[in-house]
């Protein structure tokens, strides 16, 4: 049997953000999830699979995540679908964070559809689910493919950490919550990719993961404000 969708990760600009380029495989329509950059090797990595882009979604406005949406859109005509509207605060300073982070191409954008939880965004003849989990940015979705328990979780969830919220408007007991009520109900055996880094699977992430692993978050509510989860050097 072949899998409905398939999914190919690119890393882009210098903050090796994880790029995702995922297809329906019957209809070979794609979509790309957070174009940060170098939108020209997307392009043509689209030509090579054969891929027809269809859509362009968006995680969170963080610049290294959605700096190449603008320009994606140009070149192929897709609509940007998400984030959450609470994220416009962040894309409206995609410009000026792409000249401090050496992304100078990163560019503004307005998305076609603005996404909410429970919302869900079609594919070819398959579709994602999205859930809204701030924390990290107030307005950062995540894409559910509930068919093949595929995720992808931006800066939400790492291997073995979770997103920075020490950013303007970010909420670490919020990004906890999005964590533990929104994605461990989707079962442990969900494959996820996140915002930067290996893949891991919810099941790991709850078995290890040193801020939101279960042992973690017994230990915090036992615990309250005493409990000390370690320095947060995430990537994002
Ligand atoms: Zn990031
Ligand atoms: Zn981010």
């Amino acid at each position: 049997m072949t899998m409905p969708i398939a999914a190919m990760i690119a890393p882009v600009t210098p903050l090796q953000q994880n790029c995702t380029i995922v297809w329906c495989t019957k209809t070979m329509k794609a979509a790309i999830i957070d174009p940060g950059g170098e939108v020209d090797r997307l392009v043509k990595a689209l030509a090579e699979k054969g891929l027809t882009l269809e859509k362009i979604w968006i995680t969170h406005g963080h610049m290294d995540h959605a700096g190449g949406a603008a320009e994606l859109k140009v070149r192929t005509g897709a609509p940007i679908e998400g984030p959450h509207e609470d994220d416009q605060f962040w894309i409206d300073r995609i410009q000026q964070s792409g000249e401090m982070y050496g992304i100078p191409e990163a560019r503004v954008f307005v998305p076609d559809r603005w996404l909410k939880d429970g919302d869900k965004v079609t594919l070819g003849e398959t579709e994602f689910e999205v859930f809204h989990c701030p924390g990290h940015t107030p307005g950062h979705v995540v894409f559910f493919h509930r068919e093949t328990k595929f995720a992808q979780v931006g800066d939400v969830l790492f291997q073995g950490s979770i997103g920075r919220t020490d950013f303007p408007l970010g909420n670490h007991q919020d990004l906890i919550d999005s964590i533990t009520q929104k994605l461990w109900p989707l079962g442990g055996d969900v494959r996820f990719v996140p915002g930067h880094g290996g893949m891991s699977s919810f099941a790991a992430e709850r078995a290890n993961n040193p801020f939101v692993g279960d042992c973690v978050i017994a230990a915090m509510k036992a615990q309250g404000a005493a409990y000390q989860t370690p320095q947060n050097h995430s990537p994002g």
